[in-house]
């Protein structure tokens, strides 16, 4: 077995956005040092990490050059390239390893391995035509036509109706493979966090309760107000997928429970997620700092509940008139404002999230949603 990475080690994180950003800082924190890749040269990250690499995911010689200058890799985003994650893995290890990152970053393959492995899914179609896509919608209608790579936030993502709106969807995607499922009944979204070691340990964070506005995440909040059982089978799912595919580092599996009381799995990313910001005020340990602690093979926290504790993103679109006035959220006992210090604020884009603690999950999500009007009023 090989020896823990300990603090003074450089940690090299591919994706400068707001997630390799608070990774980079509870690595800094614990008295590592971090470099960063990232194709764009003003990526939030920058500005914790004492070395940027712009360059594209795809640059094999950039990313194993990036490799060769640290003691560990590891990823904020799960669409890099296979070659480029195995060029970087012959320089230094590579966690989540190439084989779990390459399962997870095409929506279609995901999918397909979930079920596969006997996990529980949607009804769904992998689809490679318009004609295909018409036929598979005429089956599962009402659907969701989703691009099988690099959708997030809702992107590439079309609700259908019918056979003709199939056809429409998969041309106005316009990507070579999409995966139609059928439209849930869904009563509740959550998700659970699991960090998993190399010799395969886990432990997992209490599973938040999330609300999305039109495929994006608006609000986050944990422990979710679910009970015990449900609880108890979310994290189960979720650790029996992570020791599957064999994660060393993080998996965030996101779960709809249906209006019929089912448990499904909607889609899992290898990586921090928006629906765990809240650990950073709520938990006995930050989902970055347990990533940082599950690449560099050191013992992973069990993660308890300190106190309940809510997110509320910031979308640029708040950005509309100028900079938010932060003054009455600042003003708020138990809120707090974290900005990522993008410089071009669009609709859309995630800028920062409001976090707020109380004595209960519906008080914070209260209170974080309170914070929140007070700029747009
Ligand atoms: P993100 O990056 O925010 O996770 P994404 O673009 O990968 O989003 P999904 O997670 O697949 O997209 O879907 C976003 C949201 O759309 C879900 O959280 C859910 O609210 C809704 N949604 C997705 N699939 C379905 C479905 N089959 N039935 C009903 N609602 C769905
Ligand atoms: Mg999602």
């Amino acid at each position: 077995m090989s020896a823990p990475i300990l603090p003074g080690a450089t940690i090299g994180i591919v994706g400068g956005g707001q997630l390799g950003r608070l990774t980079g800082m509870a690595a800094r924190a614990m008295g590592y040092d971090v470099h960063v890749l990232d194709p764009d040269p003003a990526c939030a990250a920058r500005a914790i990490a004492s070395r940027t690499v712009t360059a594209p995911y795809g640059d094999i010689a950039a990313v194993e050059d990036f490799a060769s200058r640290v003691h560990v890799v590891t990823l904020e985003i799960e669409q890099v390239p296979s070659e480029a994650l195995a060029a970087a893995a012959m320089h230094a290890p590579v966690h989540p390893a190439v084989a779990a990152v390459h399962t997870v970053q095409d929506r279609a393959r995901q999918k397909s391995w979930l079920a596969s492995h006997g996990f529980p899914v949607g009804l769904m179609r992998v689809v490679t035509s318009a004609h295909e896509c018409a036929d598979a919608v005429r089956a599962l209608a009402p659907c969701i036509v989703k691009s099988t790579m690099g959708g997030y936030d809702g992107r590439g993502q079309v609700r259908v109706h019918d056979r003709e709106g199939g056809a429409q969807a998969f041309t106005r995607i316009g990507a070579p493979c999409c995966v139609v499922e059928q439209f849930l009944d869904i009563a509740t979204e959550i998700s659970v966090m699991t960090a998993r070691r190399a010799g395969g340990q886990m432990a997992s964070f209490a599973p938040s309760l999330n609300h999305h506005d039109d495929g994006i995440l608006t609000w986050s909040v944990a422990p979710a107000p679910v009970d015990a059982h449900r609880t108890r089978e979310a994290v189960e799912l979720a650790q029996s997928i992570t020791d599957r595919l064999g994660i060393v580092g993080l998996l965030a599996v996101e779960l709809f429970i249906t209006a019929d009381g089912r448990l499904l799995v909607n889609e899992t990313a290898p990586r921090p997620h928006n629906t765990f910001h809240q650990t950073e005020r709520g938990a006995s340990v930050s989902q970055f700092e347990q990533l940082v602690r599950a690449v560099c093979d050191l013992p992973l926290e069990t993660p308890t509940t300190l106190v309940p504790a809510a997110i509320h993103n910031l979308l640029g679109d708040c950005w509309t008139n100028g900079e938010p006035d932060f003054t009455r959220a600042w003003a708020m006992p138990g809120v707090r404002v974290h900005l990522y210090g993008k410089p071009g604020a669009r609709p859309g884009r995630k800028m920062g999230h409001l976090s707020a603690v109380a004595d209960t999950s519906e008080h914070a999500r209260d209170l974080v949603r309170a914070a929140y009007a007070t700029l747009i009023a």
